[in-house]
C-alpha cells in the first residue's frame, strides 16, 4: 500500500478541479477494465470526474459494465486521447507495470507532466510518482478496494463501484480459482454483493456470452492441442487464416489456453497466436505451481506478466516459434518442470 505521508499527498491530488484520466494496457481484459472503471465510479461518488482512455478497443463482453460505453479508445481518438494525458494533473496507471505495456499511450505518458500513480500486481514495476504494487493480490480490482479502503470510503462504493470490481476480480481469478485466491479476496468479494454486485448477472453478462465463430475455433484448438515435454506442455495455436475463416472478433479466443492447463498432469500451457493483420505471433503462458511463466517469457519472447500467467510475442513463423519453444522448455531449470 502507499505510505501513509503518500496518501497524504494523493488525498489533495484528488479534488474537483484537478483533470484526472485512468489509463490501463493494451489490449484491456476484464481486470483492466474493471479496475478502471470501479476507481472512475469511486472518483464520482467522491464528486471527481475521471475519464478512462484505453490503448485499443476491449471486447464486447466486458461493454456492459457501466459506463463503459464512455471509455475513450486511443486507437479511434487519438487526439483527444494524447491532448487529455497531455493536459492531465493526476494519471491513474492500473494494470500494468511500464509504460511498454500500454502501445501508443505510452510516449504520451512518458512525457506528461501529471502526478502518475500506479496500483497494479504485475512482477517488476517500473518508475512512477506513487505506486502501490503487489504480486501476490490477484487482481488490480481487489487493490482499488484495498485503496478505497485505506482512504476510508468503504461508504462510497456503490452498485457501480461493486459492478466493476467484482467484475474484475473475477475474470482476473479466472472465477476465484487461480492461486493468490485468498480470503481477504472472498471477504471484499462479500462486501462487493452487499453494495449490489450480483453475481449470476455478472458472470452472465461476461462469461455466458459465446459467439459460435468463437465455439468454432475452440472445437479446431481442441482437436489438435499437443502435449510435449513427457506430458508437461500443452501447445495450442492458430494461423490468421483461421481467424479469418471463422469470422475472429477480438476476445473470441479469451481463455482457451487454459483448457491446455486443465489437462492431467501438464504444468505449462502455451497458446500461438498469429497476430490478424500485423506480422508477429501473439503468445499466452499459463502454468500450476512454481512454474515461472513470468521469468520465462522475459527471457525468450520479450513478454511478462504473473509467474502463472503471462505473454510475449514473437516475430518469426508460427512454425519457428513453436519449434524455438520446444527448445527452451527443454533446457530451462527454473521452469521446475519434473
Ligand atoms: P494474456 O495471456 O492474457 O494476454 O496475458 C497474461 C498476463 O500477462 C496478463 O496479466 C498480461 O497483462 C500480461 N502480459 C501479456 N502480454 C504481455 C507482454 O507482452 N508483456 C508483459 N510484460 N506482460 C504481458
Ligand atoms: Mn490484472
Amino acid at each position: 500500500m502507499f505510505t501513509p505521508a503518500e496518501l497524504l499527498e494523493i488525498n489533495t491530488l484528488l479534488k474537483p478541479e484537478n483533470k484526472i484520466v485512468i489509463l490501463t494496457h493494451y489490449n484491456p481484459d476484464g481486470d483492466a477494465i474493471g479496475s478502471s472503471l470501479g476507481l472512475k465510479h469511486y472518483l464520482k461518488a467522491k464528486g471527481i470526474l475521471a475519464e478512462v482512455i484505453v490503448p485499443n478497443d476491449f471486447p464486447k463482453f466486458l461493454k456492459w459494465m457501466p459506463e463503459s460505453k464512455k471509455v475513450i479508445i486511443a486507437e479511434y481518438k487519438k487526439k483527444l486521447a494524447s491532448d487529455m494525458i497531455a493536459g492531465a494533473d493526476v494519471i491513474f496507471c492500473l494494470d500494468f507495470n511500464a509504460p511498454s505495456r500500454i502501445g501508443l499511450l505510452g510516449d504520451w505518458l512518458v512525457k506528461a507532466q501529471g502526478k502518475k500513480i500506479l496500483i497494479d500486481h504485475h512482477q517488476q514495476p517500473e518508475q512512477f510518482d506513487y505506486v502501490y504494487s503487489d504480486t501476490v493480490i490477484p487482481a488490480t480490482s481487489q487493490m482499488i478496494y484495498h485503496f478505497i479502503e485505506v482512504m476510508d470510503d468503504e461508504k462510497l462504493v456503490d452498485q457501480d463501484v461493486a459492478e466493476c470490481l467484482y467484475t474484475g476480480i473475477m475474470t482476473d481469478t479466472g472465477g476465484f480459482r487461480f492461486r493468490s485466491t485468498s480470503a481477504a479476496t472472498h471477504r471484499i468479494i462479500a462486501n462487493l454483493i452487499e453494495k449490489g454486485a450480483d453475481p449470476a448477472m455478472i458472470t452472465s453478462n461476461t462469461w455466458d456470452t459465446n459467439t459460435v465463430s468463437r465455439l468454432h475455433l475452440l472445437a479446431l484448438i481442441l482437436g489438435r492441442i499437443e502435449v510435449v515435454n513427457e506430458g508437461t506442455v500443452a501447445v495450442l495455436s492458430l494461423t490468421r487464416n483461421e481467424l479469418k475463416e471463422y469470422g475472429f472478433q477480438k476476445g473470441d479466443t479469451e481463455g482457451f489456453v487454459n483448457y491446455g492447463l486443465s489437462i492431467a498432469g501438464v504444468k505449462m500451457a502455451a497458446f500461438f497466436m498469429e497476430d490478424l493483420y500485423e506480422n508477429f505471433i501473439k503468445i499466452s503462458f499459463r502454468s500450476k505451481d512454481d512454474v515461472d511463466v513470468n521469468q520465462f517469457s522475459r527471457k525468450y519472447f520479450s513478454g511478462g506478466g504473473h509467474i502463472n500467467a503471462a505473454g510475449g510475442k514473437s516475430y518469426d513463423s508460427l512454425a519457428g516459434t513453436i519449434e524455438n519453444f520446444k527448445q527452451y522448455i527443454g533446457k530451462e531449470e527454473f521452469l521446475n518442470m519434473k
